[in-house]
């Protein structure tokens, strides 16, 4: 397959959703695996909505992702001349037509359809004015639409490469408005002009827009052109199978960002929403590069692809432990800014600090935020002990008299190292003739507040001795006080 263009049309009216950026994903695969182009398209003639703010986070979004376009962003916007020309074609070869309706009668028409129980489709009213009735009509300062003239019987087939053949009658196709009142052209209008006058082989979008195709290609056969081939990417749905949203949180990728998501294992994540490599299926993990490779359109599912959070969470936080530290390191820093753990820019020695800690750290989280709130004992004791953690560790007899007593060694012992420290426990409750457990628990809720985390040896010595013996001295105070 060569001279393969593909483009993603984001509207630019909210944050870009997983379902976009999924859609973006399996046109930035589906054009490198066939060494063709991407084009990027801000869909913003919906001119009420649109914002810049969210062109520019749109952009950011895709940059963050890795999906780098070939070409654009164009902008809807700046080439409303073009529809404009190409509707006055098709009413110049009367494959359109001027319709001066009003909003009245065309309310009327639906109220009466609702009524009735039937889908409302446009009578055809304005098909056929003469001259002279639209003259009349323009004196009256009325401002008309342009529809699109269709036919009112026989079948507007769509070869979906997804979903093969789907057929559409076209009696329910009613003449749809090209050109709005106000000169705008409607989506239908604007995307397949587009489309078409980019020179887009395949139309990769989101399955809600299958029902739009028909009225597409019959524009593209008005106009003259070839048709591009389609196909539409199944749905996103939560786990019980409603439509996603904001109950079953993030959603968009801005999200994903700010809770700590890594854009390799979100990218990875996505691919499969849909779409499996085939071939035993078992393989999860893949960089974008190796998508590329393996991406095949005949793979991807019709069927709805759910979303699951704890899926992505696994899969994030395999890639947060396969991640290079240093890179890792760099880009947990404004987590741990945020939680105001560690000021920007940092010295040399407190990054090689902050890369020891998620070293150790990142065994055991998901996240980036989870990353940081981890990690927040090893730069202040200002945490609470878990409460049953007290209970468990705490309450029992003499356990004050313990912290205390590994704190005076810790005080003596050297080196101060990993080594040493678990010698020291181990000889300081066969010395006193208890488990080494009776002396580690309480020991990592003094230093944590917590009861699980990372090796308790290996935290100790990124505490440091000074710290370490502090906050065994602390604890065995608090557990005497109460
Ligand atoms: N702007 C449309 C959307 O965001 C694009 C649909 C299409 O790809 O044609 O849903």
């Amino acid at each position: 397959m060569s001279g393969v263009r593909v483009r993603f049309a984001p509207s630019p009216t909210g944050e870009l959703h997983i379902g976009g950026a999924r859609t973006a994903l399996f046109n930035y695969l589906f054009a490198r695996s066939a060494g063709g182009d991407l084009v990027l398209r801000i869909d913003d003639t919906y001119l009420e909505r649109s914002r810049s703010d969210y062109i520019e986070k749109l952009i950011t979004s895709l940059r963050w992702l890795g999906l780098e376009w070939d070409e654009g962003p164009y902008y809807q916007s700046n080439r409303l001349a073009e529809y404009t020309r190409e509707a006055e074609r098709l009413l110049a070869d009367n494959k359109a037509y001027r319709c001066y309706c009003s909003a009245e009668v065309l309310a009327d028409g639906r109220s009466e359809a609702r009524q009735e129980n039937r889908a409302y489709l446009y009578p055809g009213t304005c098909r056929n004015l003469n001259e002279d009735q639209e003259e009349a009509f323009r004196k009256a300062g009325i401002n008309p639409v342009i529809r699109l003239l269709t036919p009112d019987q026989g079948v507007t087939m769509v070869q979906d490469q997804i979903r093969a053949e789907v057929s559409f009658e076209n009696a329910y196709l009613d003449d749809f408005i090209i050109i709005k009142s106000n000169g705008l052209p409607t989506y239908n209008f604007a995307s397949i002009v587009d489309d078409l006058q980019m020179g887009i082989t395949d139309v990769i979008r989101a399955e809600e827009h299958l029902s739009n195709t028909p009225r597409q290609q019959l524009c593209a056969n008005a106009l003259g052109y070839d048709l591009p081939r389609f196909a539409h990417v199944p749905m996103i749905l939560a786990p019980d199978r409603s439509k996603l949203s904001k109950r079953h949180g993030a959603t968009s990728v801005e999200e994903f960002y700010a809770e700590g998501f890594l854009p390799e294992a979100l990218v990875n994540y996505m691919a499969l929403l849909g779409w499996s490599p085939g071939a035993g299926g078992e393989e999860e993990i893949f960089t974008l590069d190796e998508m590329v490779k393996r991406f095949d359109l005949n793979k991807v599912t019709k069927t709805a692809a759910i979303y699951d959070v704890t899926k992505l969470g696994w899969m994030n936080g395999h890639y947060m432990r396969e991640y290079d530290l240093d890179k890792l390191t760099e880009i947990a820093v404004p987590f741990f800014e945020q939680k105001d753990l560690v000021k920007s820019p940092l010295t040399e020695n407190d990054f090689n600090y902050l890369k020891q800690i998620i070293a150790t750290v990142r065994e055991r989280v998901k996240t980036l935020a989870e990353l940081a709130d981890a990690s927040a004992y090893f730069y202040h004791d200002r945490f609470e002990y878990d409460e049953k953690g007290i209970s468990k560790h705490f309450s029992k007899d003499n356990t004050a008299d313990y912290l205390l007593r590994v704190a005076e060694e810790l005080q003596k012992l050297e080196p101060y190292d990993k080594e040493s420290i678990e010698a020291l426990y181990k000889s300081i409750s066969e010395n006193l003739g208890v488990s080494t457990g009776r002396l580690i628990h309480p020991t990592r809720l003094a230093l944590t507040g917590r009861t699980a985390g990372p090796g308790l040896f290996e935290i100790m010595t990124l505490l440091g001795r000074e710290r370490t013996v502090e906050r065994l001295k602390k604890a065995a105070q608090y557990i005497l006080n109460n």
